[in-house]
């Protein structure tokens, strides 16, 4: 007989059937409707139902199974009393079957730190359906939601959308799974919506095909709701040969993984711990780097602070010339911790 799946290979095939509840959690608030909005700090900072409900599933849910782990959640939410329908109790058997890198094998619930950001981009979730219920308005009585123009014009949006759960342990990144709800929506009603990747230091990253950007082309990626000044003058500072601004850390890390952009360039502190933990543990399977903008990496301890204070900058090669760009004048508005 077999002995049993280590520790985190079973977390980690937990995590991957978690993350697809909870997408399908935010896919089913977004046709309801009636998205619940909160504001946090403020306009752009802000907490939907889907938000706090796919939390509540991805942490409960865990919880049940790894009652010794220590979860992280963006959103401050009690999740002791959550109802029995949001509880996941699904593995991943293709996870399950892997066998786990020799380093982790014997890691113990207690040593593993969990990151959870239930939706990564809400504004632009927010945004998106705003523009897919004013076209279900413009169609009544049908309410047929079609994606094709003339009413697509925000829909883009709905690929900015992960929900993300990191695994760390010793204060690495060393598991990720990324859930992207809305993958194929173009296709429209009826379609089967959604794709989750993950990937594992010492064992590879999967649900993805990995490419890199044709030639030497710049492609960098950014913010396109949290922008100011340090952050615009940091990209211009990378002389892009193109700017795409989207939004989501985790969206901005599939379009390094996919061959869309080169780098992704955040110079300020808005990014926190549940944004960067998951993205970052897939780029590293792929050889890419995740670092902040002074090219230190962030360590992901159970203790640590949730802020990514001195910004993110990723890439799939070339880290070094990205981090030799930065100018003084950002270096000095973000520190290091
Ligand atoms: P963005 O690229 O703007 O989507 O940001 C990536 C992640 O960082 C998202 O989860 C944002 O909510 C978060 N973030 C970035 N800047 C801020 C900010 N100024 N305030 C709150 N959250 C932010
Ligand atoms: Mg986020
Ligand atoms: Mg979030």
């Amino acid at each position: 007989m077999s002995a049993s799946p280590a520790v985190v290979m079973r977390l980690v095939a937990s995590a991957y059937c978690v993350a697809e509840r909870a997408g399908s959690i935010v896919r089913k608030v977004l046709h309801s409707g009636d998205l619940g909005i909160v504001e946090k700090a403020g306009a752009n900072d802000l907490q939907t139902l889907a938000d706090r409900l796919a939390q509540q599933s991805i942490c409960a849910s865990l919880y049940r199974r790894f009652p010794k782990i220590t979860i992280i959640g963006e959103e401050e939410l009690p999740f002791e009393e959550v109802k029995d329908d949001l509880i996941e109790n699904g593995q991943a058997e293709e996870i399950l079957q892997k066998s786990c890198p020799a380093e982790y094998s014997g890691l113990k619930e207690e040593e593993l730190v969990v990151w959870v950001d239930p939706l990564d981009g809400t504004k632009e979730y927010t945004e998106a359906s705003r523009c897919l219920h004013h076209q279900a308005e413009v169609q009544k009585p049908h309410k047929v939601l079609d994606t094709s123009p003339p009413h697509s014009t925000a829909l883009w949006l709905l690929d900015n959308v992960t929900v993300l759960i990191g695994i760390a342990y010793g204060g690495r990144a060393i598991a990720g799974v990324i859930n992207q709800p809305f993958y194929n929506y173009q296709l429209g009603a009826g379609a089967d919506l959604g794709r989750t990747m993950w990937g594992m230091l010492g064992l590879g990253a999967f649900g993805f095909q990995l490419q890199e950007v044709p030639g030497d082309r710049r492609i960098v990626t950014t913010t396109r709701s949290h922008s100011n000044k340090v952050v615009t003058d940091c990209v211009d500072a990378m002389e892009p040969h193109e700017v795409i601004r989207v939004g989501g850390a985790g969206n901005k890390i599939i379009q390094l993984v996919e061959g869309k952009a080169s780098a992704y360039v955040f110079a300020s502190p808005g990014c926190k711990k549940w944004d960067t933990c998951a993205p970052e543990a897939i780029l590293h399977v792929v050889g890419g780097k995740l670092t902040d903008i002074h090219g230190n990496a962030y360590r992901y301890d159970a203790n640590v602070k949730h802020m990514n204070s001195a910004g993110v900058l990723a890439t799939l090669r070339n880290h070094e010339y990205y981090v030799s760009r930065v100018p003084q004048s950002v270096l000095q508005a973000l520190k290091s911790d």
